[in-house]
């Protein structure tokens, strides 16, 4: 218990709040501290370590520990960056312990099942010397925003047999979850004195029809753990003052897609007969996983060695596993904790679970082949 109250707690210390696409300023902001921790202490374990900067200060992390069958591969994969902390009611990265929880910013998304990814491997290590089949341990970047870290090592060429993506699943095995396409609609008119309408063409009169189109949309094609698709119009902004008619109107849009749905598809849904011009922002693919594929199999069996019981369950909530999974790469979502204390303003982590999740990812990478 020791090791994982001190790892989890240099972890949390350790500031990597998502800059939102922007140029990350300061030490609070970006994940290249967190993986310039992460690097120091997997070479130090051994690791062969590769940096990626996929952004100015946006870098992913990639850690190889070579197995005794170097012919197969597990992908491990944590995300490094953690949520905004306006609002928060605990210091973020004081990590504070009370009634066997650790509190702090990423204690629970997703520090605490990084943890448990790397204090599994550790006792591998130590007890076995090299992994049965080679580890890469994944420290991605700018999963919160549209899972960019992920995307870019598969565009890499990077691949693995199998991936498992740690994310606070209650140590349930999600094998599939919703997608995500986050969008900005825009309409463009011609700006006119307020006084002579006629002669502009106002954009937000050109939005509502589309607004209204949205809001009404239906979506015949249900999934039978995650249910229909869903649209969400999250902002609206137009206009610069009272007496112009508007020139510019735009909506974002939050778009949740089921397996099977194409990025294409959903962009030609959104943007319908209307002259509205239509640019993807985030797209976070879906994940369908069978529960008869390797990579369940392994999680699975780790769970009724180790818990005595498997449980597998879908997410409406969108992970990195998903861009994996395009790319050709069996994957599941797997880590202890619970999504309902992520982003939280006061997040935390139960350290028995981390405990538990430690030996369930230990069986997992000593069970791997
Ligand atoms: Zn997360």
């Amino acid at each position: 218990m020791n090791q994982i109250i001190e790892l989890l707690s240099r972890l949390v210390a350790c500031p990597s709040i998502n800059p939102k696409n922007l140029a990350p300023t300061g030490l609070l902001y970006g994940e290249a501290g967190m993986v310039e921790l992460l690097a120091n202490l997997l070479r130090d374990w051994g690791g062969q370590i590769q940096i990626n900067e996929i952004a100015p200060g946006r870098p992913n992390l990639l850690a190889c520990f070579p197995g005794k069958n170097p012919n197969r591969s597990l992908l491990l994969d944590a995300h490094t960056d953690v949520v905004a902390v306006e609002g928060m009611i605990i210091p973020p990265f004081t990590p504070m312990i009370r009634d066997g929880k650790l509190y702090g910013r990423g204690a629970c998304d997703t520090k605490g099942p990084m943890v448990a990814i790397l204090l599994g491997l550790r006792r591998v290590l130590d007890e076995q010397g090299q992994p049965p089949v080679t580890i890469w341990f994944a420290g991605t970047c700018n999963e919160e925003l549209g899972a960019t870290g992920a995307a870019a090592l598969m565009a890499s060429g990077f691949r693995a047999d199998m991936a498992i993506i740690a994310e606070p699943t209650e140590l349930k095995i999600i094998h599939a979850h919703k997608g995500a396409l986050r969008a900005i609609l825009e309409t463009t008119g011609i700006a006119a004195h307020s006084s002579t309408p006629q002669l502009g063409v106002n954009a937000i009169y050109k939005m509502l029809p589309v607004i209204t189109r949205l809001e009404k949309m239906i979506f015949p094609a249900t999934h039978p753990k995650l249910g229909a698709p869903t649209l969400s119009v999250g902002t609206i902004a137009g206009g610069s003052q009272v007496n112009i008619v508007p020139a510019s109107c735009r909506i974002d849009v939050d778009r949740r897609l089921l397996p099977g749905e194409t990025r294409e598809e959903i962009v030609h849904q959104l943007t319908g007969n209307e002259d509205v011009m239509c640019t993807v922002t985030e797209f976070y693919p879906p994940l369908e996983e069978s529960l008869d594929s390797p990579v369940a199999g392994l999680v699975a069996a780790a769970c009724r060695r180790v818990l005595g019981r498997a449980e597998f369950s879908a997410a409406p909530y969108a992970t990195n596993a998903g861009a994996y999974k395009a790319a050709g790469i069996p994957a599941v979502v797997f880590g202890p904790g619970s999504i309902a204390q992520a982003h939280t303003k006061d997040e935390f982590i139960e350290l028995s679970a981390v405990a538990q999740a430690v030996n369930l990812f230990a069986e997992i990478i000593q069970n791997a082949t």
